[in-house]
């Protein structure tokens, strides 16, 4: 018997790096998972046909492609919301619509899966949405809309835990620190600068990101809402 036997797991952003990873985990553990591409559709077709989930293009860009993809997902019992980009540059010097794209991808789809996914959860509903450590701590210039959009991500989880807890669904957030993805690569030229404001001085890999979302959305859990989980190897300590 698997820990998610017989759960609906659906992963918003699964086709590479940490959600594919979190699409990994699910179906090890014997669940049902439906995930989200937008710009990796070979990723999305072999990581599909390894694992035997299901993989739906969607934007989570378009607010209403992502409404429609919770929607048609039928009964839900997890919802990870891993799809997320950044932004680097001098913040009078970037382009506002590229602000506006990455606040509609980072900030306005994790909350209007929530609210769609609530609808469809009965109790024991479990949303997961992946910020980041930048929520807290933002120790460098160039990413301020990305740190902004994290840092969102904390309201959202206290405020619908509260709106969702008497339905028992939970609400909750997980912040890594730098991670091995093609976003963050472990050999990239920030590899120095990261590791200098961390304990453990290594990038750490998509599945122990994976391994506490599994915590989260299993039964151990349950008690667990409107909470901020950090994995970063003190980069924020
Ligand atoms: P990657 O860039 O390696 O992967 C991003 C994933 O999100 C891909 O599967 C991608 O799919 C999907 N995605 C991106 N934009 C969209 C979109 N518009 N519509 C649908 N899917 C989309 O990133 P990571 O795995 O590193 O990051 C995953 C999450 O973890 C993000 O929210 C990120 O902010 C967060 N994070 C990462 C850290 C790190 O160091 N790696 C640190 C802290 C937080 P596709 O390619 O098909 O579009």
């Amino acid at each position: 018997m698997g820990t998610f036997d017989n759960k609906s797991v659906l992963v918003l952003g699964g086709s590479r790096g940490i959600g594919a990873a979190i699409v990994r985990r699910f179906v090890a553990d014997g669940a049902r998972v439906t995930f989200t591409f937008s710009g990796s559709p070979a990723a999305a077709q072999a990581l599909a046909a390894e694992t035997g989930s299901t993989a739906v293009i969607a934007d989570s860009a378009d607010r209403d492609a992502v409404i429609e993809v919770v929607r048609s997902s039928g009964k839900l019992d997890v919802l990870v919301v891993n799809a997320g980009i950044a932004l680097f540059g001098d913040a009078l010097e970037l382009d506002p619509d590229a602000v506006d794209r990455l606040l509609r991808i980072n900030v306005h789809a994790p909350y209007h899966a929530a609210v769609e996914a609530a609808r469809r959860m009965a109790p024991g509903g479990r949303i997961i949405v992946i910020g980041s450590v930048n929520g807290d701590r933002m120790p460098v210039p160039g990413m301020a809309a990305y740190a902004l959009s994290k840092s969102a991500l904390q309201g959202l989880a206290r405020g619908l835990a509260r709106d969702f807890g008497p339905r028992e669904i939970t609400v909750n957030v997980v912040q890594p620190g730098p991670i091995d993805t093609d976003a963050n690569p472990a050999d990239g030229p920030m590899r120095d600068l990261m590791h200098g404001f961390m304990a453990l001085k290594r990038h750490g890999r998509p599945e122990e990101v994976a391994g506490m979302v599994a915590w989260l959305a299993g039964p151990e859990a349950g008690f667990v809402t409107g909470a901020m989980h950090t994995i970063d190897g003190a980069f924020g300590a």
